[in-house]
């Protein structure tokens, strides 16, 4: 993770910030993971890791990481940001569930080329996609068949 540091530390001496202790904490268990995490979700983390850091540099921290792009905002429409690294994600498109709120991902070429298409007949030149299909995952969709099912026997 040499590069994020580096790309970050110059981002923070742009603006006259440094790279203190309690962030570089932060910036290491953000790169230590390769899920989608809430800020709250990273805060639960570093307690457990016994390297607690406070709510208001975790969320600092986190919109600095996302104002020099190093991580990706997703919303999904819940009140609360999910945040990914920028490196990752090579035009994946989501798919969140609305009742537990799972998140996972799918990559298929034939609809990047597809977005892409569209895109270029537009004139538009893309740089980057985002597609989210909100909905059920199998488990919440499989547990609603049985709650119907319940509820009809
Ligand atoms: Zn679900
Ligand atoms: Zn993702």
């Amino acid at each position: 993770m040499g590069d994020e540091v580096q790309i970050f530390e110059d981002y923070l001496r742009k603006h006259s910030l440094h790279l203190t202790a309690p962030r570089e904490t932060v910036l290491h268990a953000v790169f230590g993971t390769h899920e989608h995490f809430t800020a709250d979700d990273l805060i639960a983390h570093l307690q457990r890791a016994g390297t607690p850091v406070s709510k208001a540099t975790v969320y600092r921290t986190l919109s600095l990481l996302s104002e020099c792009s190093l991580l990706i905002e997703h919303d999904f429409g819940q009140g609360k940001k999910y945040y990914e690294h920028a490196s990752e994600l090579q035009h994946h498109g989501h798919l969140y569930c609305s009742d537990c709120g799972r998140i996972s991902e799918f990559y298929d070429p034939r609809l990047n080329a597809l977005q892409d298409k569209i895109a270029r007949q537009e004139g538009f030149e893309p740089v980057q996609f985002a597609v989210k299909i909100y909905g059920r995952c199998a488990d919440c969709a499989a547990k609603r068949v049985r709650r119907d099912a319940g509820a009809i026997g």
